[in-house]
């Protein structure tokens, strides 16, 4: 699975020049959960992730190289969520790596089915004072958080390892990493803009698992295709084409 690959490397250089804090993964620190979305209204809240239309990017790259996401953890990149006071810029990228989930037709498409599965745990973690808002059209993840969850301590680790938990129950995931990004000198627009890339690979493999045109030549996804390591493989791997 190279698709993401090179997406996964240009965002090391998208981050910010400060290191990042960094925490290993403990299921037993994740945030409590409210079990189901809920609402925060602006009364209660204490600042927006990505309010005020500040940047609030995501999206989730999948890999099979143990190079690229080498174990489980949590990168904290700028300010946590105690030290933030108002509304700030903001992208949460998740790296995963998976066992060989391509090796022929069938598991091309269960690899496609088990990446979709992978993007929804975003819709199964509900970190209690901590609401999502996502549109997937345009990759935001605008987080409201509550006045209350700040008290109780709230923070990016608690917050990682609730979405590491999720993450965890999916057999094909060897490790995840979650990346939270608050940095003033993040390059959010070069964010945004691997946002965007991932949206046309995910788009592309639909449009591959619908059975479309295997004729490279009049096919409209040749631009995504000739510009991503690894999709034509993927392709390939699932049907024969026509390439001249
Ligand atoms: S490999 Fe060829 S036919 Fe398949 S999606 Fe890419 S350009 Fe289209």
């Amino acid at each position: 699975m190279e698709i993401y690959n090179q997406i996964i490397r240009d965002v090391a250089g998208l981050t910010g020049k400060s290191a990042p804090q960094r925490y290993s993964y403990n299921p037993d620190r994740a945030w409590e959960d409210a079990g189901a979305f809920e609402l925060i209204m602006a009364r209660d809240a204490a600042y927006e992730l990505g309010g005020d239309d500040k940047p609030a990017v995501n999206f989730t790259c999948v890999t099979t190289s143990p190079e690229l996401v080498d174990g489980d953890g949590i990168f904290v990149y700028g300010q946590d969520l105690g030290s933030i006071r108002g509304s700030t810029p903001f992208a949460r990228v998740t790296l995963l790596r998976v066992g060989d989930i391509e090796s022929d037709d069938d598991d091309t498409e269960q690899a496609f089915r088990a990446i979709q599965n992978m993007d929804f745990v975003k819709y199964r973690v509900f970190p209690k004072g901590y609401m999502i808002r996502t549109s997937s059209e345009n990759h935001r993840e605008q987080i409201r958080i509550s006045k209350e969850a700040i008290r109780k301590g709230i923070s990016f680790e608690r917050v990682g390892n609730s979405f590491l938990r999720q993450y965890k129950q999916d057999e094909n995931i060897i490790s995840a990493r979650v990346l939270f990004i608050t940095a003033p000198d993040a390059d959010y627009a070069g964010l945004q803009k691997a946002a965007q890339q991932v949206g046309k690979i995910t788009m592309s493999l639909t449009k591959i698992m619908e059975g479309m045109s295997t004729d490279c030549t009049t096919c409209m996804l040749k631009p995504i295709c000739d510009e991503v390591e690894g999709m034509k493989e993927l392709h390939f791997g699932k049907e024969k084409h026509t390439t001249e």
